[in-house]
């Protein structure tokens, strides 16, 4: 068994943490938090055994009447690979922690692709993370990106991807976020960083994206073009998609008209937190002109690197191919919707 550490009890931390439990080769060494707050509460409820992040605060577990099973130090030691799901930056200064004891890390998006090995993304570069000891799971925009243009550029060629990011101003538990009622050019400047982002996943990719953030904490929504090498009919896109296991169509008869349904169909069909781990494709919505592929699909920010950080898991310690990694982890989620 894979024993997993988690650094960083948060969004995408404690999502991690319940995912790896499910799954029939890895399981939950322990997670470290930095505070006692209502996520410590559960994670102790779960059963996880809670290690402090930071020696100085340990008091406060005590306080709180949480039981405290160790040092962040002892938990990394002990662990064959930890994920580190701090906030953006704190990854990096981690960094040190995780090559003291030469444990090797997954690190998230928000951290720069340059403090690790390799950018990962378990549908297009798998094998490229194996025996890293550092690899970044990209953020859920360049996530939702790469899982469409991957089986695009085997299947057609692509010539160049253009994409405007509407991002939501902040999760659901981000109360200091917004904005609370406007629309803003978020980076103002063009093109936004997520292009490059998605270029440390494929060096040769000709992609310009542009970002803005709106009052929703739901998800993102990408507006995709992507020009091809060849012309194709919408309809054999659709296929080529129906066969990623991570792309859900959304199709028509559902008649979900927005982030607000999705999330309302996720709750309904019993996913943990209403996560939506797939990205959802209008399917209406693909269609072409000429060599031009159109599209819209809805991102969750929350959860669609989940199975991504557990495939990643298997790359780094190579314990098993791509294939038989999205499978397992697919087929333990209950992805695919
Ligand atoms: P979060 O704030 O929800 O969770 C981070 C957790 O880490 C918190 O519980 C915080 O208390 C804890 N923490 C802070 N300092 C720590 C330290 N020194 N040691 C251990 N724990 C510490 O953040 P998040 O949304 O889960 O984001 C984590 C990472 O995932 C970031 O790199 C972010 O960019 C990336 N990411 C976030 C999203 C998203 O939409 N939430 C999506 C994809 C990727």
């Amino acid at each position: 068994m894979i024993q997993v550490a988690i650094n960083g009890y948060g969004t995408i931390g404690k999502r991690v943490a319940d995912a790896v439990r499910a799954q029939p080769d890895m399981e939950v060494l322990g997670v470290a938090k930095t505070r006692p707050n209502f996520e410590a509460e559960t994670a102790i409820e779960k059963g996880f055994a809670l290690y402090a992040a930071i020696e100085e605060r340990e008091h406060l577990f005590d306080e709180a009447g949480l039981d405290i099973a160790g040092s962040v130090d002892e938990l990394v030691a002990d662990a064959d690979i930890v994920v580190d799901a701090t906030p953006s930056g704190i990854g990096a200064e981690n960094k040190s922690l995780y090559e003291e004891y030469e444990t090797p890390a997954l690190y998230q998006g928000g951290e720069d692709a340059d403090l690790v090995d390799v950018s990962f993304n378990a549908r297009s570069n798998f094998e490229d993370a194996t025996d890293a000891d550092h690899v970044r799971v990209v953020s859920c925009n360049t996530t939702g990106l790469s899982r469409v243009i991957a089986p695009l550029r085997e299947t057609y060629g692509v010539e160049k991807v253009r994409a405007t990011l509407v991002r939501r101003g902040g999760d659901p538990g981000q109360t200091d976020r917004g904005p609370i009622n406007d629309i803003l050019p978020n980076p103002v400047t063009i093109p936004s960083h997520h292009g490059p982002d998605v270029e440390t996943i494929f060096d040769d990719l000709d992609i310009d994206t542009l970002g803005m953030k709106v009052p929703a904490t739901q998800m993102h929504m990408h507006s995709l073009n992507v020009t091809l090498e060849e012309e194709v009919d919408a309809a054999d896109v659709r296929d080529l998609f129906a066969d990623e296991s991570r792309l859900f169509l959304i199709p028509e008869h559902m008649a979900i008209d927005g982030s607000g349904k999705l999330k309302e169909y996720a709750l309904d069909a019993g996913r943990p937190r209403g996560d939506v781990w797939e990205n959802a494709i209008w399917e209406e919505s693909i269609s072409t002109v000429g060599r031009d592929l159109y599209l819209f699909q809805g991102i969750h920010q929350e959860s669609d690197v989940v199975p991504e950080n557990i495939d990643a898991v298997r790359a780094v310690l190579g314990t098993a191919d791509a294939e038989e990694s999205i499978e397992t982890t697919d087929e333990t989620l209950g992805i695919g919707l």
